[in-house]
C-alpha cells in the first residue's frame, strides 16, 4: 500500500485581490521506504507541497492521504499530534537550538512527544549520531560545527521518533555541492537502515540525480516522473 496518495491536489493562495493558483490538481502516488525528490524552480509549488504532506497546511481541494490519514480532514491538534507521530522534519537553514549540544538537539523531539524511557532515549541518540557520523562531536554546540555538519544532526533529529516519512525542504540550499552531496548520501543510508521514506525537494540539479525517484514541478503542475534504479549520479 502507497504510503501517499494524492488525488487532484490542489492548492490556491488567496491575499485580497490576488489570487494564486500554487498547485493544480497534483496526482502521484508514494511507496513505503523511498527515497524521492521534488525538482523545480523558485515558484513552481515545493514548499507549499511539501506543506501540505507534513500537514502544516490543508489542500483547498483535492484528497492527501498520508499513511491513510487524509490530512486534508486533520484538525489542528489532530494534525500536530499527526506530525509528531510520522513526520520527521529538515529544514534548510538546519534549525538546530543554538543552547542545546548536538545530543541535546538530538533528543529534543523525543522529549517532546514521546514517553521513551532515558535509557532508550540515550541509545537512540547515540546509535542516529554514530550513524550520521557526528558522536564525536556530540558535546558541541551548534556554533561550534561546520553547515554539512549540522545538517547531518538535523538528519539524526528528524529519524529519532522513528518517523514514516522525513522531509526535508530544499535542505542543501546553505551548502556547497560537495557537502549537499555529501549530505544527500547520508540521508539516502538512513533510509537504507531505517526503511523511513525521505522526500527532499531542490532546484539543484546536482543533487537532484541521487534521488530514486524524481517528480518536476513546473508551475504547479506535475511535468515528468522518472525513476532510476542502483546509484543514480548522474
Ligand atoms: P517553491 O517552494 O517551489 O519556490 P512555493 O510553494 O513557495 O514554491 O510557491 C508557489 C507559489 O505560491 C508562488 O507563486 C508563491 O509566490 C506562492 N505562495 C507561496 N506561499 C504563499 C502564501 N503563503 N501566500 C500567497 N502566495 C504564496
Ligand atoms: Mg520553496
Amino acid at each position: 500500500m502507497s504510503l501517499i496518495t494524492a488525488e487532484n491536489v490542489s492548492k490556491t493562495y488567496i491575499s485580497g485581490e490576488i489570487t494564486i493558483d500554487a498547485l493544480k490538481g497534483l496526482n502521484f502516488t508514494i511507496e513505503p521506504a523511498s527515497f524521492i525528490s521534488f525538482v523545480g524552480p523558485s515558484g513552481s509549488g515545493k514548499t507549499t507541497l511539501l506543506n501540505l504532506i507534513g500537514c502544516l497546511d490543508a489542500p483547498t481541494s483535492g484528497t492527501l492521504k498520508v499513511s491513510d490519514a487524509d490530512v486534508s480532514l486533520l484538525g489542528r491538534k489532530s494534525a500536530a499530534d499527526f506530525r509528531g507521530k510520522n513526520i520527521g522534519f529538515i529544514f534548510q537553514d538546519f534549525n538546530l537550538l543554538p543552547v542545546l549540544t548536538v545530543y541535546e538537539n538530538v533528543e529534543y523531539p523525543l522529549l517532546m512527544v514521546q514517553d521513551t524511557p532515558a535509557e532508550e532515549r540515550r541509545s537512540r541518540v547515540l546509535s542516529l549520531l554514530d550513524s550520521v557520523g557526528m558522536v564525536g562531536q556530540k558535546d558541541k554546540y551548534p556554533d561550534q560545527i561546520s553547515g554539512g555538519q549540522k545538517q547531518r544532526v538535523a538528519v539524526a533529529r528528524a529519524l529519532v521518533t522513528k518517523p514514516k516519512l522525513v522531509l526535508a525542504d530544499e535542505p542543501t540550499a546553505n551548502l556547497d555541492h560537495k557537502t549537499a552531496y555529501m549530505v544527500i548520501n547520508i540521508m539516502k543510508k538512513m533510509k537504507d537502515e531505517s526503511g523511513t521514506t525521505f522526500i527532499f525537494s531542490t532546484h539543484d540539479q546536482k543533487v537532484v540525480g541521487e534521488a530514486e525517484t524524481i517528480f518536476t514541478l513546473e508551475d504547479g503542475e506535475l511535468a515528468g516522473k522518472r525513476t532510476q534504479g542502483g546509484n543514480g549520479h548522474a
